[in-house]
Parts: structure tokens; C-alpha cells; sequence
């Protein structure tokens, strides 16, 4: 495969090393193997072949950890049937590789329009220049008579009891590869209008119930995340042990120190998501300042939630991965007036997430021995760029899969 050096007047690495102004990166076999001054490398690799992008700044790819992407955006956004699901699922992925996401941590709750499993989902992204985790979830949505579906369960409608049934989770939390929402503590609205889901925000568990299913993953060496907003859930969620938080919207002060103390990552989704409102900027930083490890994922396809009053949309249409950026931005800039540096800043949509995705050995900084998984943009994504047309070229294991210059 082949080497090259690329170049450009800003390196934002999201390591120790920080920002590398007229930065140079050597890329061989897919890997990274070397990030520093183009005047220092420059010599060592005179032979390397040069990609000059001197007017851009470089940062690693973006890492959406909570999307829906392939199981429900389908059927959404395009008239498909189950023989084009998948089809429109490659087109969707293609989409959020042009918007600069080079892997994704996706959801499979089960959906009654459907019934491919994860291996169904695997399969039709073999080759897809795009890293995707498949979490296994079961999903409770809040209609007058809820509804509950699980991964391992396809179309069918499954009954409250089995939803903690000792077969069902485990078989979920085997095929699970990383802590998404995994369980829905409350019932969700999804992408319902809210007459439709009187019940969404309905707490669906016991704590007995919620320790169990726990236990269960924990016993096979996985970690768990949960679909969790209100006090008294996320209070529940933390008595039970979840690592990892989706949404937590209106999460307090003292669970914010509790988990903090407990090592329990956030994945924020300042879009929606549940009954309440979403993460607000404040929000974000707040929980930074706690030291917990926040994401910002965008749980695409959403619509926005209306007391969002942070988001520039003004229609409720379903939102994509093309606004992961946009949605990022009023947490980051609020950090970056704080005193955060840009490195620290970015992380919420490289690094953390791809700590989430437990591939942070991978992808998510640039690093010698990572993967080449990086962006060429007009700015810093989030912070200074917001629209999808400033990623000018993006890279997946060395290789360039968008160029908006051609
Ligand atoms: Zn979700």
C-alpha cells in the first residue's frame, strides 16, 4: 500500500502532543507513523511522496457513537422495503462518511418493519470504507400500550417480563460489542409526536430488574450503557452499575459527582432523544468540569427537540449525521470560553467516543500506530467549521474516500 507524508499549516492530534502548527503526518499501510513539524520530518522522509494541503488543518475523523442508522433511518427517510433496506442503509453510511464520520457506534433494538440481525447489518457493510460497532439493545417505546422490541427478537413484540428474562438478556448482551442503549430504562418517544407516546418517559424496570440484567453483562466481561433521562432513572441507572450513560438528560449535580467518582461515561445527545430536554450546553460543561468523559453523538436520524433553544433548525424534520458538527458546536465553544484547549474539545467527538466503541487503540487520535482515520478541513470541525462542505477530504485507514476538490 502506499506511503505518503501530508502537510498542512495546523495538526490537531487530540494527544499530549497537542496542536502541530505547520504540521506533517507520514502515513504507510493505513497506519500513522509519524505527526510533527513538516520541518523537522521533512528530511527523515525526503523520498516520501508529499500531499500538500498547507491552507487546511488536519484532525482525526469524526466518531459518532449513537446512531440508528441502518435498523430504523432506512424506513424513515426512504420508501424502502425489505429488499432495499440494506441497500439505502449503505447509502445512509456513505452520507455520514462524506459528513467527515469515518466509524459509528450503531443500535439494533429490534423494529417491527424489520428483521435482519446484526450479522444481516454486518454483512452488508463488509468492504464499506466506514468502522462500525453493533450494540444489541431492547427498546420499550411509550405508546398508550407500550411497545418493547429486542435485538435478538427481530419484528415480533415481546411482553414487559421479557425484557429481564435471563435467556433474552443474555443472548442481547453476547452479541453486544460495545455499551450503547443497551436497555431503555424509560420508554422512549422516539421519532413519535408526543400525543402519539403519552407513556414516553415512564420508568420500565425495577431496581432488582435493572441490577440483574448488570450483573449479566458484567459476568461476560462486557460493559453496559443505557438509554436513561429524569432524576429517578438515572438514579436507578447508577445504583445499578450502567458505565455508560445515553442522553442522561436532567441528570443533577450530585449524580453528575457520583459518576464522576464511579468512572460512568456520558454520551450526550444535545439534538433529543427522550421525554425531557435535551443536553444544553451548560449541560456539557458542567459534566467536563466533573472530569467525566462526555461524547457528543447526534442519535440520528432525530428530530429536534423543541425546547432545544441551542439549535438553529426550525423545522422538525429528522436530523442526520450531516449535523454532528452543528449540534456540537454551542457545548464546544462554550468550553473553549472557559479555557479548554482545542485538543481537549475536539476529544468529545473523536477520542471519547471512540473510547465508548472501545477502539480507542484504533482510531480517534493521530498517533503513530493508529489507524490513518482523518479529516482535511477548512477548520477545526465543530469549533470552527459546522458545514459538512468545509471537510474537504476525508481518509479511512490511509486511503482518501471523499474529496470535495477533485
Ligand atoms: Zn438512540
Amino acid at each position: 500500500m502506499m506511503n505518503y507524508m501530508i502537510c498542512s499549516k495546523k495538526i490537531v492530534t487530540v494527544t499530549a502532543l497537542g496542536t502541530v502548527l505547520d504540521g506533517a503526518m507520514v502515513v504507510s499501510d493505513g497506519k500513522i507513523t509519524a505527526v510533527g513539524k513538516w520541518a523537522d520530518l521533512r528530511k527523515q522522509y525526503s523520498d516520501t511522496k508529499m500531499i500538500d494541503c498547507t491552507d487546511k488543518v488536519i484532525t482525526p475523523a469524526l466518531v459518532d457513537c449513537h446512531t440508528h442508522l441502518l435498523e430504523f433511518a432506512p424506513s424513515s427517510i426512504y420508501p424502502v422495503t425489505p429488499e432495499t433496506h440494506l441497500l439505502a442503509g449503505r447509502n445512509i453510511l456513505f452520507h455520514a462518511l462524506s459528513c467527515g464520520i469515518t466509524a459509528l457506534g450503531e443500535q439494533v433494538c429490534g423494529h417491527p418493519l424489520c428483521d435482519f440481525s446484526i450479522e444481516d447489518y454486518r454483512q452488508a457493510l463488509a468492504e464499506l470504507p466506514i468502522d462500525v460497532s453493533f450494540a444489541a439493545t431492547s427498546i420499550s417505546i411509550g405508546f398508550e400500550k407500550l411497545a418493547h422490541f429486542t435485538s435478538v427478537t427481530g419484528s415480533r413484540n415481546v411482553d414487559q417480563r421479557e425484557l429481564s428474562l435471563p435467556c433474552i438478556v443474555k443472548e442481547i448482551a453476547r452479541s453486544s460489542e460495545y455499551p450503547g442503549e443497551n436497555i431503555f430504562i424509560n420508554a422512549t418517544p422516539a421519532n413519535f409526536k408526543a400525543t402519539e407516546v403519552p407513556r414516553a418517559g415512564e420508568i420500565v424496570y425495577t431496581l432488582e430488574e435493572l441490577k440483574q440484567i448488570v450483573e449479566t453483562y458484567h459476568q461476560l466481561d462486557k460493559r453496559i450503557g443505557c438509554h436513561v433521562a429524569g432524576k429517578a432513572g438515572i438514579q436507578m441507572a447508577l445504583d445499578a452499575g450502567f458505565n455508560v450513560l445515553h442522553h442522561a438528560h436532567g441528570i443533577t449535580e450530585d449524580q453528575l459527582n457520583f459518576a464522576a467518582k464511579q468512572g460512568v461515561k456520558l454520551v450526550a445527545t444535545p439534538i433529543g432523544g427522550t421525554h425531557l430536554k435535551p443536553n444544553s450546553p451548560e449541560d456539557i460543561l458542567i459534566a467536563v468540569k466533573k472530569g467525566i468523559d462526555v461524547s457528543i453523538s447526534t442519535d440520528a436520524y432525530l428530530p429536534p427537540h423543541p425546547e432545544a433553544s441551542w439549535l438553529p433548525f426550525c423545522s422538525q424534520s429528522l436530523k442526520g449525521p450531516d449535523v454532528l458538527m452543528l449540534i456540537a458546536q454551542p457545548g464546544m465553544k462554550l468550553l473553549q470560553k472557559q479555557g479548554y484547549g482545542e485538543n481537549e474539545i475536539l476529544a468529545l467527538l473523536t477520542e471519547n467516543p471512540a473510547k465508548i466503541l472501545k477502539k480507542e487503540d484504533h482510531f480517534g487520535r493521530l498517533e503513530p500506530g493508529l489507524d490513518a482515520n482523518f479529516i482535511v478541513a477548512d477548520g477545526v470541525p465543530g469549533l470552527e467549521i459546522t458545514d459538512v462542505e468545509q471537510i474537504r477530504k476525508v481518509f479511512y485507514r490511509g486511503k482518501k474516500v471523499i474529496d470535495r476538490d477533485r
